[in-house]
Protein backbone atom coordinates (compact mmCIF):
# COMPACT_ATOMS: atom_id res chain seq x y z
CA UNK A 1 0.00 0.00 0.00
CA UNK A 2 1.37 3.64 -0.78
CA UNK A 3 2.67 5.75 1.66
CA UNK A 4 -0.58 8.42 2.84
CA UNK A 5 -0.18 11.89 3.04
CA UNK A 6 -0.51 11.96 6.78
CA UNK A 7 2.10 8.97 6.55
CA UNK A 8 4.52 11.69 4.83
CA UNK A 9 3.66 14.44 6.90
CA UNK A 10 4.24 11.95 10.34
CA UNK A 11 0.61 13.77 11.54
CA UNK A 12 -2.40 11.88 12.45
CA UNK A 13 -5.31 11.50 10.75
CA UNK A 14 -7.42 13.91 12.57
CA UNK A 15 -4.33 16.37 12.90
CA UNK A 16 -5.85 20.32 13.03
CA UNK A 17 -4.70 22.52 9.73
CA UNK A 18 -2.37 24.20 12.11
CA UNK A 19 -0.58 20.47 12.95
CA UNK A 20 -0.16 19.78 9.10
CA UNK A 21 1.28 23.86 8.46
CA UNK A 22 3.68 22.93 11.36
CA UNK A 23 4.98 19.32 10.17
CA UNK A 24 5.62 20.86 6.59
CA UNK A 25 7.16 23.95 7.85
CA UNK A 26 9.24 21.48 9.57
CA UNK A 27 9.88 19.17 7.13
CA UNK A 28 10.34 21.89 4.42
CA UNK A 29 13.18 23.48 6.79
CA UNK A 30 14.57 20.11 6.81
CA UNK A 31 14.76 19.42 3.08
CA UNK A 32 14.39 22.76 1.07
CA UNK A 33 16.48 22.49 -2.24
CA UNK A 34 17.98 25.33 -1.59
CA UNK A 35 19.25 24.49 1.62
CA UNK A 36 20.57 20.99 0.36
CA UNK A 37 22.25 21.86 -2.65
CA UNK A 38 22.92 19.52 -4.95
CA UNK A 39 20.56 16.41 -3.22
CA UNK A 40 18.49 14.61 -5.48
CA UNK A 41 17.17 12.73 -2.37
CA UNK A 42 16.31 16.00 -0.38
CA UNK A 43 14.25 17.83 -3.72
CA UNK A 44 12.46 14.56 -3.85
CA UNK A 45 11.18 14.30 -0.67
CA UNK A 46 10.70 17.51 -0.72
CA UNK A 47 8.04 17.54 -3.58
CA UNK A 48 6.72 14.79 -1.71
CA UNK A 49 5.89 16.86 1.32
CA UNK A 50 4.75 19.71 -0.73
CA UNK A 51 2.71 17.33 -2.82
CA UNK A 52 1.05 15.99 0.50
CA UNK A 53 0.40 19.22 1.94
CA UNK A 54 -1.13 20.82 -0.89
CA UNK A 55 -3.51 18.52 -1.09
CA UNK A 56 -4.09 18.03 2.99
CA UNK A 57 -3.93 22.25 3.80
CA UNK A 58 -7.05 22.76 1.23
CA UNK A 59 -9.78 21.43 3.32
CA UNK A 60 -11.90 20.62 0.30
CA UNK A 61 -8.88 18.34 -1.29
CA UNK A 62 -8.52 16.60 2.57
CA UNK A 63 -12.28 15.78 2.45
CA UNK A 64 -12.14 14.09 -0.79
CA UNK A 65 -8.94 12.72 -0.34
CA UNK A 66 -9.90 11.07 3.10
CA UNK A 67 -13.43 9.74 1.10
CA UNK A 68 -11.77 8.29 -1.96
CA UNK A 69 -8.35 6.78 -0.09
CA UNK A 70 -4.49 7.56 -1.23
CA UNK A 71 -4.82 5.86 -4.14
CA UNK A 72 -8.30 6.73 -6.09
CA UNK A 73 -7.68 10.16 -5.20
CA UNK A 74 -4.20 10.12 -7.31
CA UNK A 75 -5.04 8.46 -9.67
CA UNK A 76 -7.94 10.26 -10.20
CA UNK A 77 -5.96 13.17 -11.27
CA UNK A 78 -7.31 15.67 -8.71
CA UNK A 79 -4.25 15.77 -6.40
CA UNK A 80 -0.88 17.19 -7.23
CA UNK A 81 1.92 15.47 -9.06
CA UNK A 82 5.15 17.36 -8.83
CA UNK A 83 7.51 14.00 -9.78
CA UNK A 84 7.95 15.65 -13.08
CA UNK A 85 8.64 19.24 -12.25
CA UNK A 86 12.35 20.62 -11.94
CA UNK A 87 12.52 21.98 -9.24
CA UNK A 88 13.31 25.93 -10.52
CA UNK A 89 9.38 25.55 -12.29
CA UNK A 90 8.42 24.00 -9.01
CA UNK A 91 9.57 27.01 -7.22
CA UNK A 92 8.73 29.77 -9.53
CA UNK A 93 4.74 27.84 -10.02
CA UNK A 94 4.08 27.29 -6.42
CA UNK A 95 5.58 30.56 -4.59
CA UNK A 96 2.53 32.37 -5.64
CA UNK A 97 0.03 29.67 -4.22
CA UNK A 98 -0.49 31.34 -0.95
CA UNK A 99 0.12 27.97 0.94
CA UNK A 100 4.02 27.71 -0.36
CA UNK A 101 4.64 31.29 -0.13
CA UNK A 102 3.97 32.09 3.16
CA UNK A 103 6.43 29.34 4.31
CA UNK A 104 9.03 30.06 2.14
CA UNK A 105 9.24 33.68 3.29
CA UNK A 106 9.13 32.47 6.13
CA UNK A 107 12.25 30.22 5.80
CA UNK A 108 14.03 32.32 3.85
CA UNK A 109 12.63 35.97 4.03
CA UNK A 110 11.15 37.57 1.13
CA UNK A 111 14.14 39.15 -0.71
CA UNK A 112 16.21 35.94 -0.73
CA UNK A 113 13.57 33.83 -2.64
CA UNK A 114 12.73 36.49 -4.95
CA UNK A 115 16.25 37.09 -5.30
CA UNK A 116 16.48 33.53 -7.01
CA UNK A 117 14.12 34.28 -8.94
CA UNK A 118 15.78 38.10 -10.36
CA UNK A 119 19.47 37.75 -10.29
CA UNK A 120 19.97 40.86 -12.74
CA UNK A 121 18.46 44.52 -12.82
CA UNK A 122 17.04 43.74 -16.67
CA UNK A 123 14.12 42.27 -15.04
CA UNK A 124 12.34 41.24 -17.88
CA UNK A 125 11.79 37.43 -17.70
CA UNK A 126 10.40 34.73 -19.42
CA UNK A 127 7.18 33.55 -17.75
CA UNK A 128 6.67 30.01 -16.06
CA UNK A 129 6.36 26.93 -17.22
CA UNK A 130 3.62 25.14 -16.34
CA UNK A 131 2.43 20.94 -16.05
CA UNK A 132 -0.95 19.16 -15.90
CA UNK A 133 -1.12 15.80 -15.72
CA UNK A 134 -3.70 14.10 -17.77
CA UNK A 135 -5.80 11.03 -17.79
CA UNK A 136 -5.46 9.64 -21.39
CA UNK A 137 -7.77 6.55 -22.42
CA UNK A 138 -6.26 3.97 -24.59
CA UNK A 139 -8.60 5.24 -27.66
CA UNK A 140 -6.29 8.51 -27.60
CA UNK A 141 -3.03 6.34 -27.50
CA UNK A 142 -4.09 4.57 -30.49
CA UNK A 143 -5.53 7.44 -32.58
CA UNK A 144 -4.64 10.44 -31.32
CA UNK A 145 -7.52 13.28 -30.28
CA UNK A 146 -7.93 16.86 -29.54
CA UNK A 147 -8.58 17.55 -25.41
CA UNK A 148 -9.55 20.72 -24.27
CA UNK A 149 -8.48 21.62 -20.72
CA UNK A 150 -8.97 24.35 -18.09
CA UNK A 151 -5.27 26.57 -17.51
CA UNK A 152 -4.84 28.11 -14.31
CA UNK A 153 -2.06 30.44 -15.58
CA UNK A 154 -0.60 33.73 -14.77
CA UNK A 155 -1.85 36.60 -17.30
CA UNK A 156 -0.41 39.79 -17.47
CA UNK A 157 -2.57 42.60 -16.09
CA UNK A 158 -4.61 44.55 -18.99
CA UNK A 159 -4.55 47.67 -17.46
CA UNK A 160 -1.19 48.56 -16.62
CA UNK A 161 0.35 45.77 -19.50
CA UNK A 162 2.06 43.37 -16.60
CA UNK A 163 4.13 46.16 -15.61
CA UNK A 164 2.34 46.50 -11.73
CA UNK A 165 1.55 50.43 -11.95
CA UNK A 166 3.50 53.60 -12.51
CA UNK A 167 7.56 52.34 -12.36
CA UNK A 168 10.36 54.81 -11.71
CA UNK A 169 14.15 54.14 -11.09
CA UNK A 170 14.91 52.45 -7.53
CA UNK A 171 16.42 55.09 -4.88
CA UNK A 172 18.15 52.69 -2.84
CA UNK A 173 20.46 50.60 -5.78
CA UNK A 174 20.20 53.25 -8.19
CA UNK A 175 18.70 50.59 -10.82
CA UNK A 176 21.34 48.25 -10.25
CA UNK A 177 18.82 45.55 -8.49
CA UNK A 178 22.04 45.16 -5.95
CA UNK A 179 23.43 46.76 -2.91
CA UNK A 180 26.93 46.34 -1.11
CA UNK A 181 26.88 45.55 2.40
CA UNK A 182 30.00 45.97 4.81
CA UNK A 183 33.10 47.46 3.37
CA UNK A 184 36.49 46.26 2.33
CA UNK A 185 37.54 43.71 1.46
CA UNK A 186 34.53 41.76 3.61
CA UNK A 187 31.85 43.69 1.82
CA UNK A 188 29.34 41.77 -0.53
CA UNK A 189 26.44 42.29 -3.09
CA UNK A 190 22.92 41.23 -1.88
CA UNK A 191 19.71 41.65 -3.95
CA UNK A 192 18.49 45.18 -3.11
CA UNK A 193 15.74 45.28 -0.28
CA UNK A 194 13.90 47.46 -1.21
CA UNK A 195 13.30 46.53 -5.29
CA UNK A 196 13.96 43.04 -4.77
CA UNK A 197 16.63 42.76 -7.34
CA UNK A 198 14.03 44.52 -10.00
CA UNK A 199 16.31 48.14 -10.19
CA UNK A 200 12.65 49.61 -9.90
CA UNK A 201 9.53 50.46 -8.14
CA UNK A 202 6.56 50.78 -8.67
CA UNK A 203 5.32 54.26 -7.06
CA UNK A 204 1.92 54.06 -8.25
CA UNK A 205 -0.13 50.20 -8.12
CA UNK A 206 -2.21 49.55 -10.62
CA UNK A 207 -5.65 49.36 -9.23
CA UNK A 208 -7.03 46.02 -11.04
CA UNK A 209 -3.84 43.99 -10.38
CA UNK A 210 -2.90 45.62 -6.74
CA UNK A 211 0.84 45.84 -8.13
CA UNK A 212 1.14 42.76 -9.10
CA UNK A 213 1.34 42.98 -12.70
CA UNK A 214 -0.07 39.34 -13.35
CA UNK A 215 -3.08 37.86 -11.94
CA UNK A 216 -4.13 33.87 -12.45
CA UNK A 217 -7.04 33.38 -15.16
CA UNK A 218 -8.72 29.82 -15.92
CA UNK A 219 -7.86 29.54 -20.00
CA UNK A 220 -9.86 26.40 -21.81
CA UNK A 221 -6.82 25.18 -23.88
CA UNK A 222 -7.32 22.54 -26.83
CA UNK A 223 -4.35 20.27 -26.85
CA UNK A 224 -3.83 17.52 -30.06
CA UNK A 225 -2.74 14.35 -28.15
CA UNK A 226 -0.72 13.02 -30.48
CA UNK A 227 -0.85 8.93 -31.31
CA UNK A 228 1.36 6.44 -29.36
CA UNK A 229 1.65 9.04 -25.96
CA UNK A 230 2.73 6.71 -23.26
CA UNK A 231 3.10 7.23 -18.91
CA UNK A 232 4.80 10.00 -18.62
CA UNK A 233 4.80 11.56 -22.16
CA UNK A 234 5.68 15.36 -22.06
CA UNK A 235 3.45 17.44 -24.99
CA UNK A 236 4.61 20.94 -25.08
CA UNK A 237 2.09 23.76 -25.77
CA UNK A 238 4.31 26.94 -26.69
CA UNK A 239 3.71 30.01 -24.88
CA UNK A 240 0.61 28.56 -22.70
CA UNK A 241 2.57 28.90 -19.38
CA UNK A 242 2.75 32.04 -17.67
CA UNK A 243 2.79 35.27 -19.48
CA UNK A 244 6.68 36.31 -19.48
CA UNK A 245 6.96 39.18 -15.95
CA UNK A 246 7.75 42.88 -17.49
CA UNK A 247 7.31 42.06 -21.02
CA UNK A 248 9.36 38.90 -21.30
CA UNK A 249 7.88 35.83 -23.11
CA UNK A 250 5.65 33.88 -21.83
CA UNK A 251 6.45 30.17 -20.45
CA UNK A 252 5.27 27.22 -21.73
CA UNK A 253 2.50 24.72 -20.85
CA UNK A 254 3.33 20.83 -20.67
CA UNK A 255 0.71 17.90 -20.53
CA UNK A 256 2.05 15.13 -18.87
CA UNK A 257 0.02 11.90 -20.04
CA UNK A 258 -0.68 8.89 -17.92
CA UNK A 259 -1.97 6.45 -19.87
CA UNK A 260 -5.43 4.56 -18.12
CA UNK A 261 -4.47 0.56 -18.38
CA UNK A 262 -6.76 -1.28 -20.90
CA UNK A 263 -8.92 -3.81 -20.00
CA UNK A 264 -7.55 -6.50 -22.88
CA UNK A 265 -4.67 -4.68 -24.33
CA UNK A 266 -1.32 -5.10 -22.02
CA UNK A 267 1.33 -2.76 -23.71
CA UNK A 268 5.08 -2.94 -23.25
CA UNK A 269 6.82 -0.31 -25.30
CA UNK A 270 4.92 -0.06 -28.46
CA UNK A 271 4.18 -3.51 -28.87
CA UNK A 272 0.16 -4.64 -27.25
CA UNK A 273 -0.26 -8.07 -25.63
CA UNK A 274 -3.61 -9.86 -25.68
CA UNK A 275 -4.30 -13.01 -23.79
CA UNK A 276 -6.40 -15.39 -25.52
CA UNK A 277 -7.90 -18.65 -24.36
CA UNK A 278 -8.24 -21.82 -26.91
CA UNK A 279 -9.39 -25.31 -25.56
CA UNK A 280 -7.16 -28.40 -25.69
CA UNK A 281 -9.10 -29.45 -28.97
CA UNK A 282 -8.11 -26.57 -30.34
CA UNK A 283 -4.67 -26.41 -29.39
CA UNK A 284 -4.17 -30.22 -30.66
CA UNK A 285 -6.09 -30.07 -33.61
CA UNK A 286 -5.17 -26.61 -34.81
CA UNK A 287 -8.32 -24.04 -35.30
CA UNK A 288 -9.20 -20.43 -37.26
CA UNK A 289 -9.97 -18.35 -34.19
CA UNK A 290 -11.03 -14.11 -34.77
CA UNK A 291 -8.88 -11.94 -32.47
CA UNK A 292 -8.93 -8.53 -31.43
CA UNK A 293 -6.89 -5.71 -32.65
CA UNK A 294 -7.75 -2.22 -31.77
CA UNK A 295 -8.56 -1.56 -35.41
CA UNK A 296 -10.91 -4.27 -35.07
CA UNK A 297 -10.63 -8.37 -35.02
CA UNK A 298 -8.93 -10.71 -37.18
CA UNK A 299 -8.47 -13.92 -37.98
CA UNK A 300 -5.39 -15.98 -37.47
CA UNK A 301 -4.55 -19.56 -37.78
CA UNK A 302 -3.75 -21.46 -34.89
CA UNK A 303 -1.60 -24.62 -35.93
CA UNK A 304 -2.17 -28.36 -34.10
CA UNK A 305 -0.08 -28.56 -31.34
CA UNK A 306 -0.06 -25.23 -30.06
CA UNK A 307 0.96 -24.79 -26.96
CA UNK A 308 0.02 -22.87 -23.89
CA UNK A 309 1.76 -19.59 -23.43
CA UNK A 310 2.92 -19.70 -27.36
CA UNK A 311 2.56 -16.08 -28.57
CA UNK A 312 1.52 -15.40 -32.35
CA UNK A 313 2.45 -11.77 -33.72
CA UNK A 314 0.28 -9.59 -35.84
CA UNK A 315 2.76 -7.15 -37.38
CA UNK A 316 1.54 -3.67 -37.71
CA UNK A 317 -1.47 -3.64 -34.98
CA UNK A 318 0.34 -2.74 -31.71
CA UNK A 319 0.66 0.95 -30.94
CA UNK A 320 2.05 3.55 -33.66
CA UNK A 321 5.39 5.16 -32.71
CA UNK A 322 5.02 8.23 -31.84
CA UNK A 323 7.43 9.92 -33.66
CA UNK A 324 6.32 8.45 -36.62
CA UNK A 325 7.29 5.43 -38.82
CA UNK A 326 4.91 2.37 -38.15
CA UNK A 327 3.64 0.49 -35.69
CA UNK A 328 4.58 -1.63 -33.04
CA UNK A 329 3.13 -5.16 -33.04
CA UNK A 330 0.01 -6.86 -31.54
CA UNK A 331 1.00 -10.52 -29.56
CA UNK A 332 -1.36 -13.02 -29.19
CA UNK A 333 -0.85 -15.26 -25.89
CA UNK A 334 -2.29 -18.38 -26.19
CA UNK A 335 -3.61 -19.85 -22.87
CA UNK A 336 -5.17 -23.43 -23.25
CA UNK A 337 -8.08 -24.57 -21.26
CA UNK A 338 -8.45 -28.00 -20.25
CA UNK A 339 -11.90 -29.93 -19.19
CA UNK A 340 -12.32 -32.88 -16.65
CA UNK A 341 -13.78 -34.79 -18.53
CA UNK A 342 -16.43 -37.12 -16.82
CA UNK A 343 -18.06 -39.46 -19.28
CA UNK A 344 -17.12 -42.94 -19.31
CA UNK A 345 -16.95 -42.95 -23.08
CA UNK A 346 -15.23 -39.90 -23.48
CA UNK A 347 -12.67 -41.00 -20.67
CA UNK A 348 -11.69 -44.39 -22.56
CA UNK A 349 -11.16 -42.03 -25.93
CA UNK A 350 -8.59 -39.83 -24.19
CA UNK A 351 -7.08 -42.86 -22.96
CA UNK A 352 -6.61 -44.76 -26.16
CA UNK A 353 -4.97 -41.73 -27.49
CA UNK A 354 -2.85 -41.27 -24.59
CA UNK A 355 -1.20 -44.78 -25.27
CA UNK A 356 -0.49 -43.39 -29.42
CA UNK A 357 0.19 -39.75 -28.41
CA UNK A 358 3.45 -40.28 -26.22
CA UNK A 359 3.76 -36.90 -26.03
CA UNK A 360 5.63 -36.10 -22.40
CA UNK A 361 8.42 -38.05 -20.96
CA UNK A 362 9.30 -37.78 -17.25
CA UNK A 363 12.42 -40.37 -17.65
CA UNK A 364 14.67 -37.79 -18.54
CA UNK A 365 13.60 -35.10 -15.76
CA UNK A 366 14.06 -37.80 -13.37
CA UNK A 367 17.38 -38.64 -14.09
CA UNK A 368 18.52 -35.43 -14.73
CA UNK A 369 17.08 -34.19 -11.21
CA UNK A 370 18.64 -37.25 -9.21
CA UNK A 371 21.86 -35.63 -7.45
ZN1 LIG B 1 -2.35 45.89 -13.41
ZN1 LIG C 1 16.70 48.72 -5.73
Amino acid sequence: MAETYYDILGVSRNATQEEIKKAYRKLARKYHPDLNPGNKEAEEKFKKISEAYAVLSDPEKRKQYDTLGHDAFTSSGQGYDFSNMNFENFRTTFEDFDIFKDIFEDLFGRASTNGKRRTTSSYAQKGEDLYYTVQIPFRDVIFGNTIELSVNRLKNCDVCKGKGGERSVCGVCGGKGTVRQGSGFFSISTTCPQCKGEGEIVYKPCEKCGGKGRFYVSERIKVKIPAGVDNNSKIRVPGKGNDGINGGPSGDLYIVTKVIPHEVYKREGDNLYVNVDIDMFEAALGEKITVPTPYGAVNINIPAGTQPGQKFRIRGKGVPHLKGGGNGDLYIVINVKIPAVAIESDRNVLKEMKKRYHITDREKLLAKGRL
